[in-house]
């Protein structure tokens, strides 16, 4: 699992109303062969088009059940069905994502061809996948909503190859084991010798981190369930600081309040994203994100991809 692709696929970055150059939430990562959609609002397959990503996707984590987070699901369904994929989906959220899935496989009125299960999710909750978890935590939206976190595991410290032959370990296949955190048994002189991967290896390598809050006002505490030093924090930022009485009213957050939870949890780059449609530039956005954050800030356009590296 380790030395994984990640990339970022911003394909609909807008708020609850589309424009022409915005098409509505959705966000995929592509974790090596692995490809997790968080949010799928209408039209988002034609995004995915656009962007060339497939349609290998193989979970989709949903915030809560506004329209404009959810309903391109039933296209993509029926979509995946002319394909004839077979492959299983799980569909997660929170509330009441059992009837939800059930209503949109039945209007879809066409037999899928895969099953397809829902998965209802409570905040502070944890799933586990082969190489990653995402957990989840509470948003503050005015109807049951979630912030997801995706977190990769940690990886293996460096290995010290000087240290191996020092311990009289022949390069060869036993340093592979030893890099996959396997206790080897070596013949010398003075008889068997075990080496233990902590003898060869440096600090465990923390995995990269990538928090998307969702429809939310400022959910400072609720996010530090996720820890500090994302990678990357996407966060609601429907309204620039000038409309802060209404971000409040419609349980949503400005891009500074953004920029407050950017600087309080130390992460590295800033994503502002549901950009709502009365906005035609995002310079004020991008300027009030600035006075909270110093870190990089991004006001992705669709379709924008990004490559989050690994830290060394
Ligand atoms: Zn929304
Ligand atoms: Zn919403």
């Amino acid at each position: 699992m380790t030395g994984e692709t990640l990339f970022v696929y911003f394909l609909g970055t807008s708020g609850a109303l589309p424009s022409v150059s915005r098409n509505l939430p959705a966000i995929l990562l592509k974790w090596g062969s692995h490809d997790i959609l968080f949010d799928c609002g209408e039209g988002t397959q034609q995004q995915m088009m656009r962007a060339r990503t497939g349609f290998g996707v193989s979970e989709i984590f949903i915030t809560h059940w506004h329209a404009d987070h959810y309903l391109g699901i039933i296209g993509l369904l029926q979509t995946l069905t002319f394909n004839g994929r077979i492959e299983p989906l799980t569909i997660y959220g929170p509330d009441i994502v059992s009837e939800i899935v059930s209503d949109m496989a039945r209007i879809c009125r066409t037999r899928l061809s895969f099953s397809v299960t829902a998965v209802r999710v409570q905040p502070g909750d944890e799933y586990r996948f082969s190489g990653f978890t995402v957990q989840v935590c509470r948003a503050d939206h005015g109807i049951p909503a979630v912030g997801y976190c995706f977190t990769e595991d940690s990886r293996p410290g460096r290995f010290n190859r000087e240290k191996a032959i020092d311990l009289g370990i022949r390069p060869g296949p036993l340093f592979g084991k030893l890099q996959r955190g396997e206790t080897i048994c070596i013949r010398t002189e003075e008889g068997e010798r075990t080496i233990r991967p902590d003898q060869v290896l440096g600090p465990e390598r923390s995995g990269r981190k990538i928090m998307y809050t969702g429809d939310t006002r400022l959910n400072q505490k609720e996010l530090e369930r996720f820890g500090t030093n994302a990678d990357l924090l996407i966060h609601d930022a429907t309204f620039d600081s000038q409309q802060q009485e209404r971000a409040r009213e419609f349980f949503h957050a400005t891009a500074g309040d953004a920029g407050i939870c950017a600087r309080e949890l130390s992460v590295r780059k800033l994503a502002l994203f549901h950009i709502s449609s009365r906005y035609t530039q995002t310079a004020l956005h991008r300027r009030d994100a600035e006075e909270e954050f110093s870190g990089e800030i991004l006001v992705p356009d669709d379709l924008f991809l990004l490559e989050i590296p690994f830290h060394d």
